[in-house]
């Protein structure tokens, strides 16, 4: 529990990220090159931001799996609602898809993460991971054929891919390998309801609690790791850095204001045929809260409440939708995954192939049923989406100081494409939506 006294998490990591900023600007100043500094980035701050990372990233494996299992046994229950059920389903693919599709384009077209020179990613990169940069983009390049990569989705043996996801030499299915048996075992448990699979799925839940709580915990050295990733980062490479940041939160804000305004805006007035902006007036509450607490399943309430009381939406279906919705329906993390993973590419100088960017999309895509609806949730399925196309998961220490006003804009994303979502299914199922 946090003291009302106590700062909150989040204003610390921005401290963490400021000072590890401002301080690692005024030693690349003073002392850029000098052996000192290298030293102290490679032996202390570095492996510093490394403590914390790897707490976070112990937790990734059976976050994921917990996760998707349960988030699909849920689903499987839906089966009463049928048609319902459909039309969410439906909609949650379109929506996630266009919006991943959104964000790919514009990192590719704007290219927010390029600009470094080689010898900066080389050095950044051995600090950061211990490797070259060439071994990263050799491992990266090394592709299949479309026959095994599709192939491989399938496991053989999924405890291999779990173990081996991490490893950028591995050619196995990986993370997607891992989701594709996650998603079984959520099929199998939602088909094989009895009292021996719910035994199974409660014990899921409550492994799924303690990661949750695992997760939080890493989080209280947040402020530290991000300081220590930041310096080592801007000492390293100067204000350019700096730069290419605000790019990327540029880049991000702006794609999810086109996913906002003008998708879910044309969708309330083409589809559902009610004018936009009432609707996001009506919302506001909710919008507020999805923003000031970045976190989907606290917002939910709110969610409902103002779904029935202002947009008068039958209560079965939006109690439905939404509570679904809160966890499995992501656009805006979604979007954000696949900008992250791009910009951190560019960044490192990872050049993705077709290949390997359908397999951003595809993962992110799915991942959205998989990410919590909770403060930086998404952050555990960003790192096994970079490993899994060959960048280094570390990277994500570079985006985490910015991450909270990120993380704010896309849970409004998130809740919005909720609501609009159990709009359109009331709308399709006959209900007339009445905003005047
Ligand atoms: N905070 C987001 C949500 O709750 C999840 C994430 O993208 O980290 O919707």
């Amino acid at each position: 529990m946090t003291k009302p006294s106590e700062t909150p998490l989040h204003k610390k990591i921005f401290i963490g990220l400021l000072l590890g900023a401002a301080a690692g600007l005024l030693a690349n100043l003073l002392w850029s090159g000098s052996p000192l500094l290298d030293n102290s980035i490679r032996y202390f701050f570095a492996p510093l931001g490394q403590v914390f990372l790897r707490l976070i990233f112990m937790t990734v494996i059976p976050l994921i799996f917990c996760a998707l299992a349960l988030g699909v046994a849920e689903l499987g229950e839906s089966h009463t609602l049928g048609r319902i059920g459909l039309k969410t389903f439906g909609f949650t693919l379109a929506a996630t898809s266009i919006s991943v599709l959104l964000g790919i384009g514009a990192a590719n077209w704007i290219r927010p993460g390029e600009g470094l020179n080689q010898a900066s990613r080389e050095s950044l990169m051995e600090a950061m991971t211990g490797k070259t940069v060439t071994t990263a983009v050799e491992n990266a390049g090394k592709s299949k054929d479309w026959v095994q990569t599709l192939l491989d989705i399938i496991p053989r043996n999924p405890f291999a891919d779990a173990a081996l996801a991490f490893e950028d030499t591995y050619r196995g299915g990986g993370i997607l390998a891992l989701m594709f048996f996650s998603l079984f075992v959520g099929v199998a448990l939602a088909l094989g309801r009895n009292e021996k699979t719910l035994r199974f799925e409660e014990w899921l839940q409550g492994f799924y609690e303690v990661v949750m709580k695992m997760i939080s915990l890493a989080m209280k050295l947040a402020p530290y790791g991000v300081a220590a990733l930041i310096f080592s980062v801007v000492a390293k490479l100067g204000v350019d850095v700096v730069f290419m940041l605000g790019k990327f939160v540029a880049v991000v804000l702006g794609v999810l204001a086109i996913q906002f305004f003008g998708v879910y805006g044309a969708i309330l007035k083409f589809v559902v045929k009610v004018n936009p902006a009432k609707f996001f007036s009506r919302i506001r509450e909710v919008i507020l809260t999805a923003f000031s607490t970045s976190s989907s399943n606290v917002t939910l309430p709110t969610a409902l409440r103002v779904t029935e009381v202002e947009l008068g939406l039958p209560p079965k279906i939006s109690r439905f939708v939404l509570t679904l919705g809160a966890t499995a329906n992501q656009n805006g993390t979604a979007l954000y995954e696949g900008i992250v993973v791009l910009f951190l590419a560019q960044f490192f100088g990872v050049e993705l192939t077709i290949g390997q960017q359908s397999t951003v999309v595809f993962a992110a895509i799915v991942a959205g049923i998989g990410t919590a609806g909770v403060p930086g949730g998404s952050l555990p399925v960003i790192v096994l989406i970079l490993t899994s196309v060959g960048v280094p998961g570390e990277g994500i220490g570079i985006i985490l100081g910015v991450d909270r006003i990120l993380d704010m804009s896309r849970t409004v994303v998130n809740v919005t494409g909720d609501i609009t979502c159990a709009t359109y299914v009331a709308h399709a199922e006959g209900h007339k939506v009445e905003l005047e």
